[in-house]
């Protein structure tokens, strides 16, 4: 026997198993054990293999990844980490790798997640940043053949395998000579593939090496699962977690459903692992707007033939919350959003707005799964919003019972009627149920003013004689002038009552009052006869305008659509536009409702709903901000007209076109609604008189006048000649508003001036501050030239 060293000794060890075994057995004794592990568990010797150790020991190390498996605050990778090392040590393996498993877009994919361990070899050095992974498909090498075919493999010589590729020796400079690869399943699901590379003193792993890696396999197998169902329950209680805010949060104010939108989507942003995401409003309307349909009637708009939600709405995102997460984080909303805008580029957000399918985009810069969840977020929030709308409509539904009860306070009392219609006193008949409608007729139609007398055809009418009681019977007057009282059938009772009760439906605030809305319907009157637009127009439709021109304020509240926008109205973010509008008209079909008060009950079906068609187009169309879409169409009718050569080659142009009558009607309403301004100047001047704004008014008045009003009346007086006077009056008015602003300014550039050459500026600004005041204008009927 030769020199005797370690490693002959290990031959001979190794050789003679039965030989070892019945040595230790005798030798070495649990305490000496526990000596040997009592600083380290189980100190790492380079040299140790399996067969080294005896079952103590190996259950020492079981138990020691068991601490490590159940070690809390430990990670999945360091945890794996010591594993592979373990695996390493016993399999007499080079090194170990751990690659995982994961799908990206639907692919799967293999990531390099633990590289190169050793026995000693320390964790940092081994792990794998997110930007320094490898990755490759599952069709490359022996590592991605395992996950595919799941099952472990044992490869002696890996030049001899068509599976192998070299890539990652190419970029290391390690030659792989042989290997053993395992995938961690969980499921139909593989997690990860565990390898060992180049058997140290073999050619080849061996058959006892193989039971050994997947024994220690399953190590992983507990980490890996462990950390997937952990991942798993995240993912559920994230999504729960977002139900619950959503339950709590969004129900529990309904006023404004975007910002809800808006305060939903910040609170999940930091669980939508995502560089930016964004939410498109899909507009909710069923129909198109009145207005909207115009151009396309008259041909000079294309009918929409884009994609449909499944409903049938068109698909417009009407407002994108874009939100931006990468880097500083930043939340953009983006009103009307161009077609470019990123989100809709791919085409994604249409193709699911289209088909309610939830959709993962390939090649989305986000993560895979995230993108899927944004969607589904998407989907969610768009169901939301239907759920919302829907509630948001049985409160206006609400509403309206409310309004209906609130009515039986504004609708004219007997008392109120008798003042009107007197047939107790001009009769001697107690109950108005023993009238016959023919006395009835007659007795109101005595005592209705004489249309002459109070200038009721006149363009330049005035309401300042008048009182407001008085009005009601002007209102009265002029159902009787364009004959439709007896015509429709109306019976004089209701007529009574209903013109008083839109009276009384009129607030007392400043300038929409019962006066507006009164002066309204006596210059749809006016254009009717004295401007003669009636020739275009059936009785029916006449009488339906003149009511709805009556109507067209009804309710109002003194603040504009601006303010309700602002102030965010539950409705105001619902209808999204005419706002007030809609509510007049809501309040004037109200009415209508009640049969005691629906002049319009003597009709037939059709029209019934040519009459409420009417009254929509007409209330909504005195919304200022649809002019500007209606301006031009006007504008080319009344072109048209000019050319014509006879009258009745005109009208047939015009009636034969419902369209045509709709949008003559329409500007009718801007031109009565925006009368006032037309008005001989004693008349106008005085209510348009503002003692806070006396100083701007002038210059708000002329800029008025040229930008909105002028095309208006210029309009009307080139398509009938009768409506001249509205024009001449406008003018009129132009000039003294113009010449009260010069002189205004010539006021103002004198004190400037005056400044200037003074020091004690401060003296001559209160001077002026006192002549402003001392307007001494009654502002109880003053205001406004802009709001209308
Ligand atoms: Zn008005």
């Amino acid at each position: 026997m030769g020199e005797i060293n370690q490693n002959a000794v290990e031959k001979y060890l190794e050789e003679n198993p039965a030989f070892a075994k019945e040595y230790f057995d005798k030798k070495l004794r649990v305490e000496v054990l526990g000596e040997i592990f009592k600083n380290s568990r189980v100190p790492v010797q380079a040299s140790m293999s399996l067969p080294e150790l005896t079952q103590v020991e190996e259950s020492a190390v079981c138990l020691e990844l068991l601490w490590s498996v159940q070690e809390e605050g430990s990670s999945a990778e360091l945890t794996a980490h010591k594993v592979l090392q373990r695996m390493a040590q016993l399999l007499q393996a080079d090194r170990c790798s751990m690659f995982i498993c994961r799908s990206r877009n639907g692919t799967p994919e293999m990531a390099s997640k633990l590289l190169d361990i050793t026995p000693t070899s320390k964790f940092e050095d081994n792990f794998v940043v997110p930007d320094k992974e490898v990755v490759f498909p599952l069709d490359v090498g022996i590592v991605g053949w395992a996950a595919h075919t799941k099952k472990p493999l044992n490869v002696p010589d890996v030049k001899k395998n068509n599976h192998f590729s070299d890539f990652m020796d190419k970029q290391t400079g390690y030659v792989t000579k042989n290997l053993l690869a395992a995938p961690v399943v969980m499921g139909k699901e593989v997690l990860a593939v565990l390898v060992a590379v180049n058997k140290v003193n073999a050619s080849e792993f061996s058959k006892q090496d193989e039971e050994v890696f997947t024994k220690y396999l399953n190590f992983v197998s507990v980490i890996l699962k462990l950390h997937h169902t952990n991942y798993l329950y995240n993912i559920e209680s994230r999504r729960s977690q977002i139900l619950m805010w959503s339950a709590n949060k969004v129900f529990e104010e309904l006023t404004d459903v975007e910002r809800q939108f808006h305060k939903a989507l910040y609170t999940i942003r930091t669980y939508l692992n995502c560089e930016r995401y964004s939410i498109g409003l899909l507009d909710m309307t069923k129909e198109k707007e009145f207005y909207d349909e115009w151009p396309i009637k008259l041909g000079e708009v294309e009918p929409y033939k884009g994609p449909k939600t499944p409903d049938g709405r068109e698909v417009i995102f009407y407002k994108v919350i874009d939100y931006i997460l990468h880097g500083k984080e930043e939340i953009k909303v983006i009103p009307t959003p161009p077609a470019d805008h990123w989100t809709f580029v791919s085409g994604l957000p249409t193709y699911v707005a289209e088909n309610g399918f939830i959709c993962n985009m390939l090649n989305a810069p986000a993560d895979e799964y995230f993108t899927f969840q944004t969607l589904t977020q998407f989907l969610g929030w768009s169901l939301l919003n239907t759920d919302t709308y829907e509630k948001m409509n049985k409160l206006e539904n609400r509403k309206d019972i409310a309004q209906e009860m609130l009515m039986n306070h504004t609708k004219a009392t007997p008392d109120e009627i008798k003042s009107i219609l007197k047939f107790k006193e001009k009769l001697n008949i107690d109950s108005i149920e023993d009238c016959e409608e023919k006395q009835l007729v007659k007795i109101l139609k005595e005592d209705l003013p004489d249309p002459q007398a109070v200038e009721l055809y006149e363009f330049r009418f005035s309401d300042f004689p008048i009182t407001e009681h008085e009005l009601i019977k002007c209102g009265l007057r002029m159902f009787f002038e364009i004959n439709v009282v007896e015509k429709f059938k109306v019976p004089v009772e209701v007529l009574t009552r209903w013109m008083y009760t839109v009276r009384k439906g009129y607030r007392a605030v400043t300038y929409h009052n019962w006066r507006h809305g009164f002066n309204v319907g006596q210059t749809m009157f006016t254009l009717l006869m004295t401007g003669r637009l009636k020739k275009y127009y059936t009785d029916l439709e006449a009488f339906a305008m003149l009511a709805a021109a009556f109507c067209h304020d009804i309710d109002h509240r003194g603040t504009n659509n601006l303010y309700q926008m602002k102030s965010t109205s539950p409705l105001a973010r619902l209808h999204g536009s005419s706002i007030l509008e809609r509510h007049h008209l809501e309040y004037s079909k109200t009415l209508l409702k009640d049969e005691s008060l629906n002049i319009f009950q003597n009709l037939n079906k059709r029209q019934y709903e040519t009459v409420i068609h009417l009254f929509e187009v007409a209330i909504i169309a005195t919304d200022l901000a649809l002019y500007f879409k209606k301006r031009t169409m006007f504008q080319k009718i009344v072109d048209a007209c000019e050319q014509m050569q006879t009258e009745e080659e005109a009208i047939k142009y015009v009636t034969i076109d419902p369209t045509k009558k709709e949008i003559i009607m329409a500007m009718m309403m801007t031109a009565c609604d925006l009368s006032a301004i037309t008005k001989p100047w004693e008349v106008q001047s005085q209510p348009m008189m503002d003692r806070n704004k006396k100083d701007e008014l002038p210059k708000l008045q002329v800029g008025f006048i040229d930008f909105v009003c002028t095309f208006v009346y210029k309009e009307f007086s080139r398509f009938h000649k009768e409506i001249t006077p509205m024009l001449n009056g406008l003018q009129n008015n132009r000039v003294e508003w113009k010449s009260l602003a010069d002189e205004y300014d010539a006021k103002m550039k004198e004190i400037e001036e005056e400044m200037k050459k003074q020091e004690e500026g401060e003296v001559v600004v209160a001077q002026v501050a006192e002549d402003s005041g001392g307007g001494g204008v009654d502002d109880k009927k003053s205001k406004t030239c802009l709001m209308l």
